[in-house]
Parts: structure tokens; sequence; C-alpha cells
């Protein structure tokens, strides 16, 4: 397929905001891709060149851009700025400066390869190559070509459609209807590689990816907690309960493979948004390869620091510091980590998420050895809520924020909220304590005192992961300190859009003056949650006031509207 016959697709998708309508470009694109060039296909409408785990870094930002422009086009970097202004897109202004007569034959591989090689570029020199590759790759495309490899390179595409909805859109492709996404998303959830899980399912459906299993390298999506209003309800749903203290740390999902060498053993770690952390914990590393006692194993744990006079865990925001690209060695010696093992997906080359808890958990005991770098989670088994309340509190005591109920019976929930983990925290115990964690969609001028900031409120939503879009929970007017209204109103500013993004879905009344992209997530606390006829979520914040910024994790754990509602019926009890 021609590139450009791709841009023709993308430029359709940019034009709509309805899902179906997404859902339905989307398969007949994937429908006219042959099956070699689906996995690029597959990506590059994903504005992405690999999946989130071997994610590639392009590190061209826009002042780079500008060059590159300038120097495909031969037009003063001045000239491209003064567009770039105007029109607030630098895809756009590519599209602009393009020249009409350029007869674009290059291939979507084509155009994949010289994206992949631009982002490979590293060390010496590399910026200027990077520059050079981009430019002679713009002359080669005409204005729409030119229009979305600025936008892939850039991270802009803005499209309005996961992961999520390809799955769904290759459903369509085959069978002109939804009926296969349950059991392409299953495969997606062990193994988040849509590109090739496209390519198999390309080449010969449902049959094609009966063989994708859990691999060692490849991490598998993690399974969440569920919550409940009372010790009773955990003990009705679980009648047997292990407990486990729940740690304030990060979640650390570690792979191991002897078998794989190259040369030494395959170690791996991941976050639970998929991302590889390897060259941060390299402690994690050593003690996974001194105690895990498997020839390969996929273990669920949550790290955190210990501070190395007293032995005592670190709270939260201290062990966050680990998560850094540089100065590791010697943060790794401040702060060293303590990884506490918690279950078991994959053993000795089989899968083990299908086992119930306590069979995994016999698997755990009999492979870790226990050291001051890593320890499997103690449980205590309870059956009655007199039990479970002195477990709790003991939790409470030791500083910790709460506990973590796991039924014995259940296998691993992955990639969802089940009732197989339950969280009970502090604050959990019927009132409106607990926080939650919607993105700022963009903010208000504000008037008065505050028109000082050029910030006087600020619009959060919540994920609608069924629709792949974000609905509206509040306007936050308060709770902030001067010094967060003037950093939340730069970091907006840093990532702001020129109009609503298509999968922001706003009620007129409460457009934003500034719209920006989806990347600060808050931490946010309130009085109560309220049915509203205003907020799209359906569902709106009472009171709602600023806790904090959440820079730990990614915009993909925000709370999402079934959340949202669930709460709401919770804390309505
Ligand atoms: P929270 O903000 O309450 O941590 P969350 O939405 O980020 O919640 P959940 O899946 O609801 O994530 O909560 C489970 C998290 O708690 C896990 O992601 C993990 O990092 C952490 N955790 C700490 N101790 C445990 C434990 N013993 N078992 C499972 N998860 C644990």
């Amino acid at each position: 397929m021609l590139f450009k016959t791709l841009c023709e697709y993308l430029e359709k998708l940019s034009l709509t905001s309805k899902r179906l309508e997404i859902t339905s470009i989307l398969a007949k694109l994937f429908k006219e891709a042959s099956s070699c060039e689906i996995y690029e296909t597959v990506f590059l409408s994903l504005g992405t060149l690999n999946p989130q785990y071997k994610a590639i870094k392009f590190n061209i930002a826009d002042k780079m851009m500008v060059r590159i422009l300038s120097k495909a086009y031969t037009i003063p970097e001045r000239d491209i700025l003064k567009k770039y202004k105007e029109l607030g897109d630098l895809g756009k202004t590519a599209e602009l400066f393009s020249e009409s007569f350029v007869k674009q034959e290059t291939e979507v591989l084509e155009v994949y390869q010289k994206l992949k090689r631009i982002a490979m570029e590293e060390g010496a020199g590399s910026q200027e190559r990077k520059v050079h590759l981009m430019s002679m790759l713009l002359k080669s495309l005409d204005r729409i070509g030119a229009k979305y490899a600025c936008k892939i390179i850039l991270g802009t595409m803005r499209l309005g459609f996961s992961e999520i909805t390809v799955i769904e859109a290759l459903s369509w492709m085959e069978k002109d209807d939804k009926t296969l996404k349950k059991q392409i998303e299953e495969k997606y959830r062990i193994y988040p590689n849509i590109g090739f899980i496209a390519k198999e399912f390309k080449e010969n459906g449902l049959f094609g990816i009966k063989d994708i299993h859990i691999e060692t390298g490849v991490p598998i999506l993690s399974a969440r907690c569920q919550r409940v209003d009372t010790a009773k309800d955990i003990i009705k749903r679980h009648k047997t309960s292990a407990i486990e203290y729940k740690y304030d740390g990060t979640r650390v999902q570690a792979h191991l493979d002897r078998n794989k060498l190259s040369p030494a053993p395959l170690v791996k770690t991941f976050t639970r948004n998929l991302e590889e952390t390897t060259n941060m914990f390299p402690d994690i590393v050593s003690a996974i390869l001194d105690s895990v006692k498997a020839q390969s194993a996929i273990l669920d744990c949550e790290a955190i620091g210990v501070d190395p006079k007293t032995g005592e865990f670190v709270p939260f925001q201290i062990t966050i510091k680990r998560k850094r690209k540089h100065n590791v060695k010697k943060t790794a010696k401040e702060i060293p980590l303590k990884l506490i093992v918690f279950d078991i997906l994959f053993y000795n080359r089989k899968s083990q998420i299908h086992l119930p808890f306590v069979e995994r958990r016999k698997i755990l005991e009999s492979i870790i050895k226990e050291s001051d770098k890593i320890i499997i989670a103690p449980e205590i088994v309870v059956d009655n809520t007199n039990k479970f309340m002195e477990v709790f509190n003991t939790a409470i005591e030791k500083g910790l924020e709460g506990i973590v109920a796991k039924d014995l019976t259940a296998s691993y929930t992955v990639g969802s909220r089940g009732y197989a983990w339950i969280k009970f925290k502090r604050e959990e115990k019927g009132t409106l304590e607990d926080t939650l964690e919607p993105v700022v969609l963009g903010y208000y001028r504000g008037a008065g005192q505050r028109a000082k900031f050029g910030i006087g409120a600020f619009l959060v939503g919540v994920l609608d992961e069924k629709e792949d879009n974000f609905k509206t929970i509040a306007k936050i007017g308060t709770g902030l300190t001067d010094e967060q209204w003037v950093r939340l109103k730069r970091r907006c500013d840093k990532i702001k859009l020129l109009e609503k993004p298509k999968n922001y879905i706003v009620p007129k009344e409460l457009f934003c003056d500034i719209w920006c992209e989806p990347n600060i997530l808050t931490s946010i606390r309130a009085d109560d949650i309220t049915i509203s006829p205003i907020h799209t979520a359906g569902y709106a914040l009472r009171f709602p006031r600023l806790v904090d910024f959440r820079d730990d994790i990614s915009t993909k754990d925000a709370t999402t509207v079934q959340e949202f509602k669930n709460l709401y019926k919770l804390w309505k009890k």
C-alpha cells in the first residue's frame, strides 16, 4: 500500500469523532493493507512504530522540526515559524510548504523503515543525521504524506482512538461485526503487541492468533483491584481471603528466562503501563537472578525503597525517585529497593494465570529464596470480619495505606479490575475520603484575584474505556496554592491544543479557554458524587479539590467512567 493511501485514511479518521465511523474506517484500512504491511500500518495509524514495551522515541522537538522543514523546502526558518504560529501544527505547516508536484509513490513499508532509522539514530552527530534523513524523507512525500510523517514524529496525531478500537476494527475487518473482539482482546491482554496480533489475525483469522501465548520478555497486562464498602463485603465475596499488606511503592512485573541468553540470562522489568524499566533497577535484576530458582518465570511484584540506615520502607515520593534514566547506580545506593513478590504468572515455560491463587502462591513459595532484597508478600488467611479487621488495623498501625484481599480460588484477572483482588484502604470505610485520578482537559483564564495567574479554574475528565474518549466530571477552581496554579498553567501551556480534541466529550457551557493534551493526571478529593445533568460522565464531583498531581503514573491509569460510576454506587450505599 502506498503511504499516501494510508494518509488518506488518517485524514478521514481525523474528521470524525464517532466511534463506529472510526472503527469502520480502520476496518477498511486493515482490509486494504496486505499481511506483510499490516504491522506497520497498525502502528503508524496509532502514531507510533512499536508496542509500548519496545517503544523507540524520535527525540525530535518542534524546534528541530522547524529546521527540518526549512532544509527540506529551502525556506527560511523564520517563515516556517511564522506559519507554524498561525496554524498551530507543524504537520499542517509541512503540508502547506511541501511541493504540490511531488508524485508520491513511496510504500508504507519504506516510510516505516525510514522513520525507524531516524528514531534509531543516536550518539554524536545524531541530531544532524536526523535532520538530514527526515528532510530527505519529506522531500519524497506529497502534501498529505508530509503532514502525517511530521505528526507521527512529533507525536501529535490525536486521532482519538487506542488499541482497543484497533481490536474492534480487526473484528469488523474479518466478520463485519464486533463478535471476535473478545477473543482478540484476550490475546492482546497476554501479548500486548497489537501489530503482531493484527498480522497473525490477518493471515489466518482466529486460528492465526490461537498460538499466541505468554512469553518471557513480553509484559502481560496487570491485574487491578476492586473496591468494596465494608469488611463484610470482602468476606461475603471471598469466603476465605488471603490478606496482604498494600505497599505504597511501584508495581514491577519481573521476567526471568535462563534459556534466553544474550549472553546473560534474560531479566526484564516492566511497569503497569508496559514500559520497560530494566535499566533503572539493577538491584532488582540481580535479586531476580540470585533468588528466583526457576528456568523461567514472570512475577508480579511491588518494589519499595528502603532507608539504608533504618531498614524502614520510605514514602512513595522517595521510592519513585528510582524511576530515572541517569545516575542510576548512585540513586540505587541511596534508595535500595526491596522487591515484594505477590504473584506468579508464568513458570518454567508454562502460563500459570488460570491456576487458583492458592496454587500460584505454592509455586512462589517453592522458588523464591528470600533475602533483604526480595521477599514473598506475607499473607494471613481470614474467614471472618473480626479477624479481617485485626489484620487491617495492624496494617494501618504499621503506617501502610491498607490491605489487598485476595480470593484464594481465583485465577489471575489479566488487565482488569476484578473482585479476585479487593483493596481496602485507610480512607475507604464508607466515606468519600478516597481520591480519584482524573485528567486535566483544559483550563479557564479566570477573573479577579486569579487573573494575575492567567488561570482561574480547570476542567477534569475520566476515561471512557468502552468508547475510547474522555468525559467530564468537574470544573475545579479551589484547593490549589498560588505556586500550583502557576505550575498547572505552565504545564497546560506546554501541551496546549488549538481546538478541543474530538475525543473530549464536553458540553458547550464547559468549553475551556485553553485545551490541552490529556497528559496531566491529578489526584482529586471531593465531598460527594452526585448525578449530573451537565457533566458528560453522568455524575459529577461535589466540592472537588486538588490533592496533588500524579506524575508517577500515566494517563492510561486515569480513573475510568466505569470506576467513577462504581464509586458513586459504593458511596451511596
Ligand atoms: P491505588 O491508587 O489505590 O494504588 P490503583 O488504581 O493505582 O490504586 P489498583 O490496581 O487499584 O491500582 O491497586 C493495586 C495496586 O496496589 C497495584 O497496582 C500495586 O502497585 C499495589 N500493591 C501494593 N501491594 C500490593 C499487593 N500486596 N498485592 C497487589 N497489589 C499491591
